[in-house]
């Protein structure tokens, strides 16, 4: 048998059939039929995209305790189940493998970096908080009325912190006395 004769079905009326009128055994793999979506039976949580000011809203897939997917919510009123690209990439932010899970330091004038504990980290952070305000700390301006102020360090929160976040870490650096803060994510 030759190729066409092959793919024609056979040919005359019946191969017509065969080929347009479904007379084909089904071509539905039996693996394909048994294939459902990965958010099926998840549970579905309403988030809010951590990225800027726009607000918009997410559904976050959940699994056996674990995030499997998110994506716009459609019933949304600010994205209408849109999402752009950053937005879209939320999921790889939460699940990214080659995202850093370990203290990296780099000392002065050094060319590598060092990993640490994150105790070594929180404590020289610390450290050298306390001993910049000891030295920069004004209880006064020049014409003697307290200020309180602390200028010589600045706040700046990340896109990925969410309001209760940089409510703490403005509470936190406005009880140190710094008056430069400002973060991007105003969610
Ligand atoms: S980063 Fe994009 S998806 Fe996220 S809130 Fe802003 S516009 Fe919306």
């Amino acid at each position: 048998m030759t190729t066409a004769a092959r793919n024609d079905g056979g040919g005359g009326i019946g191969g017509i059939l065969r080929r347009h009128a479904g007379f084909v055994p089904n071509p539905i793999s039996r693996r394909s039929k048994t294939l459902t979506s990965r958010i099926r039976d998840a549970q579905v949580h309403i988030s809010v995209c951590p990225y800027c000011a726009v607000g918009c809203s997410q559904r976050v897939y959940v699994k056996d305790g674990r995030i499997i997917d998110i994506e716009g919510n459609s019933e949304s009123p600010i994205n209408g189940g849109h999402l752009c690209p950053k937005g879209a990439a939320t999921y790889q932010l939460l699940t990214n493998p080659n995202r850093p899970t370990r203290v990296l330091y780099r000392a002065p004038k050094s060319d590598h970096w060092e990993e640490r504990p994150l105790d070594w980290a929180m404590d020289r952070i610390a450290g050298l908080v306390k001993q910049t305000r000891d030295r920069d700390f004004q209880e006064t301006n020049g014409d003697g009325t307290r200020i309180n102020r602390w200028e010589s360090i600045g706040g700046i929160g990340g896109a990925t912190l969410d309001n209760e976040e940089n409510y703490l870490i403005l509470k936190l650096f406005r009880n140190l006395g710094v008056v430069h803060l400002t973060n991007q994510a105003r969610i």
